[in-house]
C-alpha cells in the first residue's frame, strides 16, 4: 500500500481512525519524566475521577488494553462458569470475540437471541431464560447488550431499563458493550447515568478507541460487588499495563473537556450527511435507521466493484448483504461529499 492509501480517510471502520488531538496532548503530557507503574500514577486516578464523574456516581473503573478483554472479563466477573450469558446473535461478544467470553468465565455459554435493529427485547430475553429451569442446562447469569448496536442504533433509556428490569427479576447481571457509548449518549442527549446505573445496568465496556484515542478501554462497575477481585482478573488475562498512564492520560484528555462528546456528536453528524446523501440512489437501499455513526445500505454488486475500484474501503458485516458505512471522529463533510458524489455518478452509469 502507498502512503496515500494508508491516510486516506475512509468508511471502512471508527478504529481505522488515528489518534485525536486531545488524546496526543495528553499523552505527550503524561510522556514527561517518570511516574509509578500499574496503576498508581496521578493520570490514572484523574481519568476515574473523571469517569465517576460522568457517571455521577461512585463507580469502580479499571483500564484494560482493549475491548475484547474489557468484554470478556466484566462477562466474567457477572457469574460463575455454569452460567448462561444472553446476547443478541449480531454482537460483537459473539461474532467478534473468538470465544473470548467463554473462555475467560471458565465455560459459559452465550445464548444467540434474535431480535430487529440490532436490538434484544424484554420477552424474548424473559423466554430464553425461562426456558430450561433444569440443571442439565446452563443457568442465566447475565444479559449483555451493545450501545450502540452492532447495527448503528441506539437503546433508548426505556429500552434499557425495561430489559435491566428483566433481567433482575430473573437474577441476572446486566452488562453494556459500549465500544461505542459515546455515540449513543450524543444520540440521546441525555445525561450517561439515565442510560446505565439508573437504568439497571451493572457493568460497562466504556470504549474510546474508536472515539480518538489509541489503546485502552475502561471497565466500569456500578455495582461494584462485582469489581472484587477484579484486579487480580486483569492481572492475570496479561490486561493489567505496567505503564498504565499511557492508557489512561488520554481518557483525561477526551473527558476533561467534554472532546468525547464533541466527537462522538461529529461523527453521527457525519453519519447523518451520508445518509441524507444516499437517499433516493438508485440501487442504494438503507438497511436500519442511522442512529449514530454508522450508515447501513444495501447496494447492488456492480455498484460495490465500481466504489471498490475508486479506493473507497468499506465492509459487509456479520455476513449478511448489507454494507456498513463509518464515521469517525475525524471524518469530514468533504469526505462524505466525494463518497456521496461517487455513489450518484457510479449508480446512474
Ligand atoms: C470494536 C468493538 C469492540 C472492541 O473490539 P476490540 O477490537 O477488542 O477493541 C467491542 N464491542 C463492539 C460492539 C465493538 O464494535
Amino acid at each position: 500500500m502507498t502512503a496515500t492509501a494508508h491516510s486516506r480517510r475512509q468508511f471502512a471502520s471508527d478504529n481505522c481512525a488515528g489518534i485525536c488531538p486531545e488524546a496526543w496532548a495528553a499523552l505527550a503530557a503524561a510522556n514527561a519524566g517518570h511516574a509509578v507503574s500499574y496503576g498508581e500514577d496521578p493520570w490514572t486516578g484523574q481519568a476515574c475521577d473523571l469517569i465517576r464523574e460522568v457517571f455521577e456516581t461512585d463507580c469502580d473503573v479499571f483500564f484494560v488494553f482493549n475491548g475484547t478483554a474489557a468484554n470478556a472479563l466484566a462477562l466474567a466477573a457477572c457469574g460463575r462458569s455454569f452460567h448462561a450469558i444472553f446476547c443478541h446473535r449480531h454482537s460483537h461478544v459473539e461474532d467478534a470475540e473468538c470465544g473470548g467470553p467463554e473462555f475467560f468465565s471458565g465455560g459459559s455459554k452465550l445464548v444467540l437471541l434474535p431480535g430487529d435493529d440490532g436490538k434484544l427485547d424484554p420477552a424474548t430475553l424473559e423466554r430464553a431464560a425461562r426456558l430450561r429451569p433444569d440443571f442439565h442446562y446452563p443457568k442465566p447469569g447475565a444479559v449483555t447488550l451493545t450501545q450502540c448496536t452492532e447495527h448503528g442504533t441506539v437503546y433508548s433509556a426505556d429500552e434499557i431499563r425495561a430489559l435491566s428490569a428483566t433481567a433482575h427479576r430473573l437474577e441476572m447481571k446486566v452488562h453494556l458493550d459500549g465500544a461505542r457509548f459515546a455515540n449513543a449518549v450524543a444520540w440521546l442527549g441525555c445525561p450517561p447515568k439515565e442510560i446505565t446505573w439508573r437504568a439497571g445496568v451493572d457493568v460497562l465496556s466504556f470504549g474510546a478507541t474508536k472515539n480518538g484515542i489509541a489503546v485502552g478501554e475502561a471497565v466500569v462497575f456500578f455495582d461494584r460487588a462485582l469489581a472484587r477481585e477484579f484486579d487480580y482478573r486483569t492481572k492475570q488475562a496479561g490486561q493489567l499495563a505496567s505503564k498504565m498512564r499511557f492508557l489512561s492520560a488520554p481518557w483525561v484528555g477526551l473527558l476533561a473537556d467534554g472532546a468525547w462528546l464533541r466527537h462522538a456528536r461529529h461523527a453521527n453528524t457525519m453519519a447523518q450527511r451520508l445518509e441524507a446523501g444516499l437517499r433516493g440512489v438508485p440501487d442504494v437501499a438503507q438497511s436500519y435507521p442511522c442512529q449514530a455513526n454508522a450508515v447501513f445500505v444495501r447496494m447492488t454488486e456492480p455498484l460495490v466493484q465500481a466504489l471498490h475500484a475508486r479506493g473507497w474501503m468499506f465492509y459487509q458485516m456479520h455476513g449478511e448483504p448489507d454494507y456498513r458505512l463509518m464515521c469517525a471522529w475525524d471524518t469530514t463533510a468533504a469526505d462524505v461529499d466525494a463518497f456521496v458524489k461517487d455513489v450518484r455518478e457510479l449508480a446512474a452509469a
